[in-house]
């Protein structure tokens, strides 16, 4: 990427920073996990597997229950009959096999601990772990500078700047063009998906978008 290019990625996300304002993501709710005695980044990385497939808001709804239910855990997750568990998660779709994974998670990830320091290749032996899954946790758990690349996010740096590639290929061109910085690579994933979300939808709205003169979408010339 040359200097330009780069410039226009920082001015991206500054952009985005300014309409959409800090997404803060990955949501948890620290109250819960004081009330409870467990570690926020369980929820992470049980919301990272419930979301594989559908949409937050159906996975969200899996982690409302969880929370009814006192099993927003990992301990609650390998603890409860795999029956009622599948009860609990069943909002957030292809319920069996997210027992199953969930279950996997739970056992190889403990202690939590372990997300700040296990090599993203373990991850992927973890079943139910894939790129994606495996760059939530270590980025919005693990605390580590992987950039997390979706649909959304592939879909915003071809409209804007021509860039189209598998998935490594993103990510590898996310980190090679921003500084290793975890809160900007959180920041600026969130940002994208709302962006995505609100504007740079299938059919994007581009007339009066934040970014318009940024991206190369309008005149056909990324
Ligand atoms: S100008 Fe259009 S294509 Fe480009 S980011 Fe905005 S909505 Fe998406």
């Amino acid at each position: 990427m040359d200097r330009s290019l780069r410039e226009r990625l920082t001015e991206l996300y500054r952009r985005l920073l300014r309409v959409y304002g800090p997404q803060n993501w990955w949501p948890i709710d620290p109250e819960y996990h004081r009330r409870h005695g467990s570690d926020p980044r369980e929820e992470i990385v049980i919301g990272a597997i419930l979301t594989q497939n559908t949409s937050w808001r159906n996975a969200e709804r899996a982690i409302e229950n969880l929370k009814r239910a006192g099993a927003l855990s990992l301990k609650g997750v390998r603890e409860l009959p795999a029956e009622r568990l599948g009860e609990l998660v069943k909002p957030a779709g292809f319920f069996r096999r997210k027992v199953a994974y969930l279950r996997e998670v739970a056992q190889k990830l403990d202690p939590i601990d372990v997300v700040e320091k296990i090599d993203r290749e373990q991850l992927f032996r973890i079943r139910g772990i894939g790129r994606e899954t495996a760059d939530v946790i270590l980025l919005y758990a693990g605390g580590r500078p992987f950039f997390v690349v979706d649909s959304y996010t592939k879909r915003i740096v071809f409209r804007t700047f021509g860039v189209k590639g598998g998935y490594e290929e993103l990510r590898r061109w996310f980190e090679g063009n921003l500084p290793p910085d975890v809160e900007l690579y959180r920041e600026f994933h969130a940002l994208l998906d709302e962006h995505a979300k609100r504007r740079c939808l299938r059919n994007p709205l581009c007339g009066g978008c934040p970014v318009e003169e940024l991206c190369g979408f309008p005149s056909g010339n990324p």
